[in-house]
C-alpha cells in the first residue's frame, strides 16, 4: 500500500519520517530524538512497529533505545554500521526488502557521508529516504566514506524515475541553495527555488520533499557529471 508520510522536526534542522501503513500502524525512520516523535504518534494516534536508521550518527539514531523499549519494536539498520549503532535487531544491505505494515521498501547502499549509509526506496509512494547523502541543492559531508563513494551514490539516486519524492534528514536547503547559486549564478531554476524555499521557510515549512527533477536541475552536487571535480565541490563546500 501506499503509506501516508508524516514529517516530524527534530533538534534543531533535522526531519525524523513516520511512514503510516496499515491501520496505523508505522515505520520511523532516524529517530534522532524522542520527545517530538513521542508526542506526534500519540497526538495522531499512531502505532509504531518499527524503527530504521539510514546511518549510525547521533541525530539520526539517539531516540532508538527509548522508543525501542516504549514500543517494545525492532530496530533495522544498516548492516555495515551494526557495531556503531546500539540497540540494532538486525542488519540492512543492498538488495533488501523490508515489508512492514503493508508497506513495502527497498533497501540501497548509498554509502559516502558515512561508509555503511543505506537509503530506502518506496515504490509505491514515488519516495526517497536518503538520510544525509542527497540534501536538497545540497550533498552530505565525508564523515567516514570518500568521494567517489558518495558520488556513485549520487549518481544512482540521479538514475531514479525524476518523480521521486526526495526526503533527506535535514532542513539545509536555504544554506545549500545560496552555495548552489554561487556555483551556478546563471541558473535560473536555483534562483526560482531559492525563492520558493525562502517563502516557504519563512512561514516555518519544510521545503522538503522535493522532486528529484527538480534537484536534477538545482543541485550542482547532482549535476556533476566528473568524479574529480565532484570531489572539488564538495571540498569548496566545506569551506563556503
Ligand atoms: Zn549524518
Ligand atoms: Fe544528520
Amino acid at each position: 500500500m501506499t503509506p501516508l508520510i508524516h514529517i516530524i522536526p527534530i533538534l534543531r534542522d533535522n526531519y525524523c519520517f513516520v511512514l503510516e501503513g496499515e491501520q496505523g500502524k508505522s515505520i520511523i525512520i532516524d529517530p534522532g530524538e524522542v520527545l517530538p516523535v513521542k508526542s506526534y504518534i500519540s497526538q495522531y494516534a499512531l502505532t509504531p512497529v518499527l524503527i530504521l536508521n539510514t546511518h549510525h550518527h547521533p541525530d539520526h539514531v539517539a531516540g532508538n533505545a527509548e522508543l525501542k523499549a516504549k514500543y517494545d519494536i525492532p530496530i533495522m539498520g544498516p548492516k555495515k554500521e551494526m557495531q556503531q549503532i546500539l540497540h540494532l535487531s538486525s542488519g540492512l544491505s543492498e538488495g533488501d526488502t523490508v515489508y512492514q505494515a503493508g508497506v513495502k521498501l527497498a533497501v540501497m547502499e548509498t554509502p559516502g557521508h558515512t561508509k555503511g549509509h543505506i537509503s530506502f526506496y518506496c515504490e509505491a509512494a514515488s519516495a526517497l529516504f536518503c538520510g544525509d547523502t542527497l540534501f536538497s541543492m545540497g550533498c552530505g559531508r565525508l564523515m567516514g566514506g570518500t568521494a567517489d563513494e558518495l558520488f556513485e551514490s549520487l549518481q544512482r539516486i540521479k538514475s531514479m524515475p525524476t518523480d521521486t519524492k526526495i526526503f533527506c534528514a535535514h532542513e539545509y536547503t536555504l544554506d545549500n541553495g545560496i552555495f548552489a547559486l554561487h556555483v551556478e549564478p546563471t541558473n535560473t531554476d536555483i534562483v526560482n527555488r531559492l525563492n520558493e524555499v525562502r517563502k516557504l521557510r519563512t512561514n516555518n515549512l519544510p521545503s522538503i520533499p522535493v522532486l528529484l527533477e527538480s534537484e536534477l536541475k538545482t543541485n550542482p552536487f547532482l549535476r556533476e557529471t566528473n568524479a574529480d571535480r565532484f570531489a572539488q565541490l564538495r571540498f569548496q563546500k566545506d569551506k563556503f
